[in-house]
């Protein structure tokens, strides 16, 4: 069976960040929506163009541009065993979305953890966020700081502030959040999906705490 995890929290929960664990832990693909973005803004890409404004403001790109990138991105080999899932969805219209796709792929939303942070730890973690050029990793000026200064651990290349993590459109991002996304935490509760993680912790910890919350391989 495939397994399908969406993380939700607000901006600066730390949903990259345990992404990539998971998807190694789990030996399934890590899918996020505002790395794709960036990518295409990176590589110029028509869809970069039509985006780049929108992720410059905090805002949501509009659902049928996100809801048709994320089913190409789900149809890929490295999806065949599952993925997880980061930011996307982010309102109800791309949740309703992502089931009927994965219904087409045979699967479901298998668990919905939620990372609660308090608001004021969410700025300074994003004030202080290092990102990889290449792939996108996730470094923190003092929270999980690179080995080198300046440079990714896992590929070498060089780390910069997103555009998006400067104050003001980090308020903007949190109020987003809290109009359009929040009210998906009730969504999945009440398809008794949801798992609330306490994100306020050490790295490591929230790992664990996490795969505790998966579904034992093979279920
Ligand atoms: P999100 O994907 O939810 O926006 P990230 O995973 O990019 O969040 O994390 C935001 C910033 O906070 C990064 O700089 C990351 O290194 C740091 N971070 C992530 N988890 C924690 C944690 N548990 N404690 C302290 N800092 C963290
Ligand atoms: P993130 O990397 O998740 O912080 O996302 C960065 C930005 O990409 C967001 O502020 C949005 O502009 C855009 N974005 C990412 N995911 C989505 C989504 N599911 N729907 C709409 N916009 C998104």
């Amino acid at each position: 069976m495939r397994l399908y995890i969406v993380l939700l929290g607000p901006p600066g929960a730390g949903k990259g960040t345990q992404a990539e664990r998971l998807s190694k832990a789990r030996g399934i693909a890590h899918v996020s929506s505002g790395d794709i973005f960036r990518e295409n803004i990176k590589n110029q890409t028509e869809l970069g163009t039509q985006v780049k404004d929108i992720l410059d403001r905090g805002d949501l790109v509009l659902d049928d541009l996100t809801i048709a990138m994320i089913r190409d991105r789900l149809k890929r080999a490295d999806c065949e065993m599952g993925a997880v899932l980061d930011g996307f969805p982010r309102n109800p219209a791309q949740a309703d979305a992502l089931e009927v796709m994965l219904a087409e792929f045979d699967g479901q939303v298998d668990v919905v953890p939620y990372i609660q942070v308090p608001r004021d730890e969410l700025i300074s973690r994003l004030s202080g966020r290092w990102t990889c050029r290449a792939e996108g990793h996730i470094f923190h000026a003092t929270f999980n700081p690179p080995q080198v200064e300046g440079v990714c651990d896992h590929d070498g290349s060089e780390l910069y502030q997103r555009e998006d993590d400067k104050r003001e459109t980090v308020e903007r991002r949190i109020s987003v959040y809290l109009e359009q996304t929040a009210p998906l935490i009730d969504y999945y509760r009440g398809k008794g999906k949801l798992v609330e993680i306490d994100g306020n912790q050490a790295i490591d910890a929230v790992t664990s705490d996490l795969l505790a919350a998966m579904p034992e391989q093979g279920d």
